[in-house]
């Protein structure tokens, strides 16, 4: 006997719309929760997050402002308010995540499921049985052991603070790291970040990481590069002293790490199904996204595909389309555009330099840096940088760059020109929207590297 159709564990951004849009194809549908509807996306990453950005960005408006005749010299900022009214619009969202399962008909079982075997599930001691399973658990922050690791917070932990930190560091140079470092310096806090490479948001086109890298800088975060946290030490409550390898000691009130984020897989029982996983602990799947054991299915930050909201999310319509509609469709991953809120933001879709030059040999590059219209009165000194990947020989654009303010929005838009195929020419002759800052992306002539 079963009870349903499909068992989802996981009320993510990937679990609940798997979960709504198997319901809409005829399937009886469960999803298991443990902690909060909506998952890290809504809860603590992707929505949060961005609302600490826009609160972290009002300093330079304000100041920005004077310039344009404002007087606004009586600006403070207050911690408490900027978390809790955070916290009452999360809890509204999580109520429209309720919603939407309950009107989709799904049922939601509150705790943490335990997988028993693959067609069976584990809640507060009842047990369900299911045709299919969907592992839609998510990640968690992974944070390395060393002396005094014990103090760190993590993403899970930097939303719900009592106090902003006066002088924090942020640990790591991906996404998080440099998304925390430019919120806490643009709340007002004396920041540092931490770094073990040479260069930050190395997984980008290297243009972005050195433009971001040196605003950073020119905003007054302090970039400690190819450093390694040796131990910390607790002074006091809130008071450390975080020594690098270097030696170096650094006297903080909090220490946030933000070094990647490991799939919650252990936490579900589900070692116990021998399911293939890759090298880096992910899960094996297949274009259904099933795993090695029939009937069981996994996407999300479970398997080794980009970690971002709208990925798992394209991952759970194609796999109820596979599964429950009766289609072959598969997802492709090329040109998925992706913003980091760092400050200035960057926006990026498509191949970075070195791995277009990998893959087609001669390319064009096209580069504009710029101070925008804005910082002329504001006397902001904050520069824009934008960059073209284009294939020569098809005259393809291949990849679209850029660091500025508003980035992700502009790039969605190229996201869909990349789809589309759009070449050089086609840039070439969309007249653009003067004056903005996107305009340049069809003005840019003058090839900056050519081979
Ligand atoms: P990332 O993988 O982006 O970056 C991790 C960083 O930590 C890297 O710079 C890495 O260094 C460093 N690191 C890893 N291990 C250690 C260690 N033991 N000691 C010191 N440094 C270490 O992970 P994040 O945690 O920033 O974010 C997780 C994921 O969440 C991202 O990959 C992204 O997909 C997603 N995300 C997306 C956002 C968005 O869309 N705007 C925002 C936030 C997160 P190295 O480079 O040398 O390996």
């Amino acid at each position: 006997m079963l009870d349903y159709d499909l068992f989802v564990i996981g009320a993510g951004s990937g679990g609940v719309r798997a979960a709504r849009m198997a319901a809409a194809a005829g399937a009886k549908v469960a999803v298991a929760e443990e902690r909060y509807l909506g998952g890290t996306c809504v809860n603590v990453g992707c929505v949060p997050k961005k609302l600490f950005v826009y609160a972290s960005h009002f300093a330079e408006e304000f100041e920005a402002a004077a310039g344009y005749g404002w007087d606004v010299s009586s600006s403070r900022m207050d911690w408490a308010t900027l978390r809790d009214n955070k916290t009452a619009e999360i809890e509204r969202l999580n109520g429209i995540y309720k919603s939407l399962l309950d009107d989709a008909g799904v049922d939601i079982i509150e705790g943490r499921a335990t997988v028993v075997d693959s067609h069976t599930v584990e809640v507060g001691g009842k047990q369900w049985r299911c045709e299919r399973l969907l592992l839609a658990m998510g990640g968690w922050p992974d944070v390395p052991s060393f002396p005094g690791s014990e103090f760190v917070i993590d993403s899970n932990h930097v939303f719900f603070l009592n106090e902003l930190p006066r002088n924090p560091v942020v640990v790591g140079g991906g996404y998080i790291a440099v998304e925390f470092a430019g919120i806490f310096n643009g709340l007002g806090s004396n920041t540092t970040l931490v770094y073990r490479g040479s260069k930050i948001l190395k997984r980008f086109d290297q243009d972005l990481g050195g433009h971001v890298a040196d605003e950073m800088r020119n905003k007054g975060i302090h970039l400690r590069l190819e450093s390694e946290v040796a131990s910390i030490t607790k002074l006091a409550d809130n008071d450390f002293a975080l020594q690098l390898k270097s030696g170096e000691i650094i006297s903080c009130d909090c220490v946030m790490y933000a070094t990647g984020r490991r799939p919650l897989l252990l936490e579900a029982g589900v070692d116990k199904l021998g399911l293939e996983l890759d090298n880096k602990g992910k899960i094996l799947v297949n274009d259904s996204f099933e795993t090695s054991v029939p009937g069981v299915h996994a996407l999300g930050d479970l398997i080794d595909t980009p970690e971002l909201t709208p990925v798992a999310i394209a991952e759970a319509m194609v796999f109820v389309d596979r599964v429950y509609r009766d289609s072959d469709r598969t997802l492709d991953y090329n040109d998925i555009p992706t913003a980091v809120f760092c400050q200035p933001n960057i926006g990026t879709v498509g191949l970075t330099e070195q791995d277009a030059r990998a893959q087609y040999g001669k390319i064009d590059i096209y580069k504009s840096h710029f101070r925008p219209l804005k910082n002329t009165l504001s006397g902001n000194p904050e520069r824009t940088f934008m960059k073209l990947v284009v294939d020569q020989a098809s005259d393809r654009v291949v990849g679209v760059h850029m660091v500025g303010p508003e980035a992700g929005e502009i790039i969605q838009g190229m996201g869909v020109a990349l789809k589309a195929g759009a070449t050089k020419a086609d840039f070439d002759e969309t007249i653009g929207i003067h004056p903005t800052s996107a305009e340049e992306f069809v003005t840019m002539r003058q090839k900056a590297v050519n081979d």
